[in-house]
C-alpha cells in the first residue's frame, strides 16, 4: 500500500484534521515527515559521494524502478482504495544489493519526481516520502541485525553484496513483514475521516498482506538479474503475473459490485457500503441520507421503444444523476428504473431533500437519445440515519416507503414521515391482524345501490368491505385496503369479496332479485392472470352468468400502459364481466387508454359530484365526463349523490345512473335485502322514490 491518495484526494470531505482523530493524524503526519525525512537527508547525503563508484546494474535497477513508481499501482479494492506498488520489488533489491541509504535515497528521489509530476498536494509528497523511508528503514533495520550478529559486511553502493544464501530468507522475509506492518500502520493513521485506526489497519488485510508480499518476494529475483541482465524477461515476468492476477481479481470483484449497463455500484455494494457508513456515522455522530430513486414514467420509454433505447437512458441517467452529486456522495443501481443514492455526510434532512431535488431537477431536462427527445421524472424517498433509523434494514424500507409516497403523491420527493408509514408499529400491527380477519370472518361485505337516473331502477350494488376489529371496532377500508396492496393479503381479501358478494347475489336471484354486483379491485389484482381464474371460477360456484359481476378499478389503470393489465381486462371481457373505471377525474387518465382498454363504464368521482350545486367549474366538468363516456359508448354514473338537488343537476346533464347517500348508504347484507325487497319496481321506482321518500336519505 504506498500512499494516502485518494483518501485525501477525495473532495468535500470535512476538514480533516478538526474531525478525525487530529491527534493520530498529526502524529502520523509527524512521525512520517519527522521521522522519514530525517532518514532521507541522511541517506542522500551518504548515497551521493558513491554514485560515481556504482555499477551499471545499479543504472538498470534505478531505471527500471523509476519505471514501475510511474506505471499504476495494483488497485485496491473498496469504494476508495489505496494500492500496492510493483516499484517497491525494486526498493528492496536496492536494499539487498546497496543497502538501506541507497535504497532510502533511490526510493525518495522516485517518489519525488513522481509526486510533482502527478501534481499531489505539497503537504502530502513529505508525508509520502517519509512513510516509505520508515518503512524501508525498518526492513533494514532487520537486514543489519540479522546482518550485524553474525559478522556479514552490510553492502554499499561501492561494494554490492550479491551472495544471497538460504538462511538469508530469514532475515528477507522478516523485513518483508516489517515493510508492510510499518507502511500499513502509517497509512491507518492518516486514513479515512471517521474511521478508527483498526478500521484502515485491518480492511482488506489479507489482500494488501499477500499483495504485498507477493511484489516484495520479486525482489531475490532483481538481485538474482542484476548479476546477469539477460535474465531481464525472468524478473519482468512474475511482475507481471502479480499485477495481472491482481486486476483479474479486482475485476472480477468490480462485476460482481457493479451494474454492467451504467458502472454504477449496483445494490449489493451500496447495501454493504452504507452499512459500513451507518457505523461511521454513529461514531462520528453526524447524519447521513440513504434515498431511492424510481423514475415515474420509464416502463413506457421500454416498452414503446424497445430495451435498447431503455438502456441508453437508464445509461444517461446514471450520469445525470451521479453529475448532481458531489464525489463522496455515492450512486447505485438497484436494478430496473432504481436508483439509490447515499450522502455522506449530510447536514440535516432538510439538506438531503434538496440534494434530491437537485437530482430531480437534473433529470426533468430533456434526454437526446438515438435522435429523440425524453422527459422524465422521477420519484425520491429520502431516510435520513440516525433520525429514522441506524441500521441498513429500517433506513432502506423507510427510504422506499418515502419513495412510495412521492409516488403516490406526485410529489417528487418525500422525506420519510413515521406517520405516514403504512409500515409503523400500530399499522403493522392491523396488517397482522388482517391476516387473521380473512380466517376469522371478520370482514363483511356491504352493499350500497346504483340506481338509473332515468327509470330509478336498481341497476347494480356496489360491493364495499367493512372490518369488525374485534379491538378497534369498525375498521373502513381506506384504512386497511391500501395495506393489503403493499401486502401479500390482496389476492385473498378480493377473493374473499367477490366469492361473498357472488354468494349474495345467488341469494337475491333465489329470492327473485336480479342485482349485479360491482366489486372494486386494486392495481395489484390486475398484475398476474390468477384474477381471472377466481371470477371464473367464482362464477361457476355461485352458477352465475358473468353479466352479474362488475369488476372496478381505479383510474391508476390508465395512467400506464401495462401488458399485463390489459390481457387480464381483455381476458375478464371475453369471460364477460364489465369493467368499471373508479373514481374517475382524479387521476391522470391516457385518453389513448381510455379508449383502447374494454371499460363499460366511467364513475365520476364524488369530489366532483358533491360540488356540483356549488361550483359551476364541476358542473362543466361533469357534463364533460358524461359526454366522454357517452361518445365511447360507455355509461356515465356519479358517485357520492347526497341531495336532491345534486340528482337534478345530474339527470340534467344526462349522466345515466347515480349511487350517493340519497339513494342509499352501504348497508350489511341484511338490511339491503331488505332494502332491495322494498325498492319500487323498477318501473315505478322514480317515481316512488323521490315522492314517497321510501328509500332516500342515510338507511345504514
Ligand atoms: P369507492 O369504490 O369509490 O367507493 C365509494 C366510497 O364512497 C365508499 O366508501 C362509500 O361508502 C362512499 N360513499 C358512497 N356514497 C357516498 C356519499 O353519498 N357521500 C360520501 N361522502 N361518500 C359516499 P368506503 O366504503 O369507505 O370505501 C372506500 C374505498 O375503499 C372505495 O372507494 C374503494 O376504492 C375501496 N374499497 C372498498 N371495498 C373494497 C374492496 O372490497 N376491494 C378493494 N380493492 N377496494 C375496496
Ligand atoms: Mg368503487
Ligand atoms: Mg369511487
Amino acid at each position: 500500500m504506498d500512499d494516502a491518495d485518494t483518501l485525501i484526494d477525495a473532495p468535500d470531505q470535512p476538514e480533516r484534521p478538526s474531525l478525525v482523530r487530529p491527534s493520530m493524524f498529526a502524529a502520523g503526519w509527524w512521525i512520517a515527515v519527522a521521522g522519514g525525512l530525517t532518514l532521507v537527508g541522511y541517506a542522500v547525503v551518504r548515497t551521493i559521494p558513491d554514485l560515481s563508484a556504482a555499477e551499471p546494474a545499479f543504472w538498470v535497477i534505478a531505471g527500471l524502478l523509476l519505471l514501475f513508481e510511474f506505471s499504476p499501482v495494483i488497485i485496491g479494492s473498496g469504494y476508495d482504495s489505496q494500492g500496492v506498488a510493483t516499484s517497491d520489488a525494486f526498493v528492496l533489491a536496492t536494499l539487498y544489493l546497496y543497502g538501506p541509504w541507497t535504497a532510502i535515497a533511490l526510493i525518495s528521489c522516485a517518489t519525488l519526481l513522481s509526486e510533482i509530476l502527478k501534481r499531489k498536494p505539497l503537504w502530502k509528497i513529505p508525508y509520502n516520502i517519509g512513510q516509505f523511508a520508515l518503512s524501508v528503514g525498518a526492513a533494514a533495520l532487520i537486514m543489519e541485525l540479522w546482518q550485524g550478529s553474525r559478522g556479514e559486511p552490510i553492502p554499499t553502493l561501492a561494494d554490492p553484496l550479491t551472495g544471497l544464501q538460504p538462511i538469508d530468507l530469514t532475515w528477507i522475509v522478516a523485513g518483508w513483514l516489517a515493510f508492510f506492518l510499518v507502511n500499513n500502520t502509517l497509512f491507518s493513521m492518516m486514513a479515512n475521516p471517521g474511521r478508527t485506526f483498526a478500521d484502515d489497519f485491518f480492511d482488506d488485510f489479507g489482500y494488501y498482506f499477500f499483495t504485498t508480499t507477493a511484489v516484495l518476494a520479486v525482489s531475490p529475483v532483481v538481485v538474482f538479474v542484476s548479476a546477469e541482465p539477460a535474465f531481464l524477461p525472468l524478473l519482468l515476468l512474475p511482475l507481471y503475473a502479480v499485477r495481472k492476477t491482481a486486476s483479474i481479481s479486482r475485476e472480477k470483484e468490480h462485476q460482481a459490485l457493479h451494474d454492467s449497463l451504467t458502472g454504477l455500484p449496483n445494490r449489493k455494494m451500496i447495501l454493504t457500503e452504507l452499512a459500513a457508513r451507518l457505523d461511521e456515522a454513529r461514531r462520528r455522530e453526524v447524519n447521513i441520507a440513504f434515498c431511492l430513486l424510481d423514475l415515474d414514467r420509464f416502463k413506457e420509454v421500454n416498452d414503446t421503444l424497445g430495451h435498447q433505447v431503455g438502456d441508453r437512458l437508464l445509461a444517461v441517467v446514471a450520469q445525470r444523476i451521479q453529475g448532481a452529486l458531489r464525489p463522496n456522495d455515492m450512486v447505485a443501481r438497484l436494478g430496473g428504473d432504481e436508483y439509490a443514492i447515499l450522502l455522506d455526510p449530510v447536514r440535516n434532512a432538510d439538506a438531503a431533500v434538496e440534494v434530491a431535488h437537485r437530482v430531480r431537477q437534473a433529470l426533468t431536462r430533456p434526454f437526446h437519445v438515438e435522435g429523440m427527445l425524453f422527459e422524465l421524472e422521477a420519484s425520491i424517498g429520502v431516510a435520513v440515519s440516525p433520525e429514522h433509523g441506524e441500521d441498513v434494514d429500517p433506513i432502506v424500507r423507510r427510504a422506499d416507503v418515502a419513495m412510495y409516497l412521492a409516488k403516490e403523491e406526485r410529489t417528487g420527493v418525500e422525506v420519510y414521515v413515521a406517520d405516514r408509514d403504512r409500515n409503523s408499529a400500530s399499522r403493522l400491527a392491523l396488517l397482522g391482524g388482517l391476516r387473521t380477519a380473512l380466517e376469522n370472518g371478520e370482514l363483511q361485505v356491504h352493499y350500497q345501490p346504483k340506481v338509473s337516473l332515468s327509470s330509478g331502477a336498481v341497476v347494480g350494488v356496489e360491493a364495499l368491505v367493512r372490518w369488525h376489529h374485534p379491538q378497534r371496532g369498525l375498521v373502513m377500508p381506506d384504512e386497511f385496503i391500501p395495506m393489503a396492496e403493499h401486502s401479500g393479503l390482496m389476492a385473498p381479501l378480493t377473493e374473499h369479496v367477490i366469492d361473498e358478494s357472488l354468494a349474495q347475489v345467488a341469494k337475491w336471484k333465489m329470492a327473485g332479485l336480479e342485482v349485479p354486483v360491482a366489486v372494486n379491485v386494486s392495481m395489484r389484482d390486475l398484475h398476474g392472470r390468477d384474477l381471472v381464474a377466481v371470477v371464473a371460477s367464482a362464477l361457476e360456484r355461485h352458477d352465475l352468468p358473468a353479466s352479474m359481476l362488475v369488476l372496478e378499478l381505479t383510474e391508476r389503470v390508465l395512467t400506464r400502459d401495462s401488458g399485463e393489465v390489459n390481457a387480464t381486462l381483455n381476458s375478464l371481457r371475453h369471460l364477460g364481466v364489465a369493467a368499471s373505471l373508479d373514481d374517475f377525474g382524479t387521476g391522470y387518465s391516457s385518453m389513448v387508454l381510455l379508449k383502447k382498454l374494454p371499460i363499460a363504464e366511467i364513475k365520476i368521482d364524488r369530489s366532483f359530484v358533491s360540488r356540483l350545486t356549488a361550483d359551476p367549474g364541476d358542473v362543466t366538468i361533469v357534463a364533460s365526463i358524461v359526454d366522454l363516456a357517452h361518445g365511447l359508448g360507455m355509461t356515465a354514473v356519479a358517485e357520492g349523490v347526497e341531495s336532491e338537488e345534486v340528482w337534478d343537476l345530474l339527470q340534467g346533464l344526462g349522466c345515466d345512473a347515480v349511487q350517493g347517500w340519497y339513494v342509499s348508504r352501504p348497508l350489511d347484507s341484511e338490511n339491503a335485502t331488505a332494502w332491495l325487497l322494498r325498492h319500487p319496481s323498477q318501473q315505478r321506482a322514480l317515481r316512488v322514490l323521490r315522492g314517497g321518500g321510501e328509500g332516500v336519505g342515510g338507511r345504514a
